[in-house]
């Protein structure tokens, strides 16, 4: 793991570290949900807090509420595969992020979204485009 990060971050207010670090996970894939890629407005654990799971990038992934609700704690890629929305191309991005390459994960996000690099406003606002093509 990347003990240096680490000590980097504890210098900073807890607080303003947790919201900074949340902002980026969300940043990372554009705001969008890494299962499915609706607006993500919460933080999944792929693997549970219960199980271990740690509160780190490599295994924290923006998440719909839908998403990180139904998943509850259950294996992330296991359950993904059972998704009507599944998609290859995002599971081998959630791969790539839980092995801590993120820079492989959003290429993946992008190849499985062209509107992947928009804003949500955009982004919705080309939706029904999307859905057509
Ligand atoms: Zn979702």
């Amino acid at each position: 793991m990347h003990i240096n990060d680490a000590v980097f971050l504890e210098d900073l207010c807890p607080k303003f570290r947790l919201r900074q670090w949340r902002k980026s996970i969300h940043k990372f894939t554009g705001k969008s949900c890494i299962y499915c890629g609706k607006p993500s407005e919460s933080i999944d654990h792929v693997l549970p807090r219960s199980r271990g799971g740690l509160s780190i990038t490599e295994n924290c992934v923006p998440a719909c509420l839908s998403c990180n609700g139904d998943k509850s704690d259950e294996n992330a890629l296991y359950w993904y595969r059972k998704q009507k929305f599944y998609d290859p191309r995002r599971a081998m991005a959630i791969r790539a992020w839980l092995e801590g390459d993120l820079r492989l994960a959003i290429r993946l996000l992008q190849w499985a979204n062209p509107n992947f690099k928009l804003n949500n406003k955009s982004y919705k606002k080309d939706e029904p485009n999307y859905k057509v093509a």
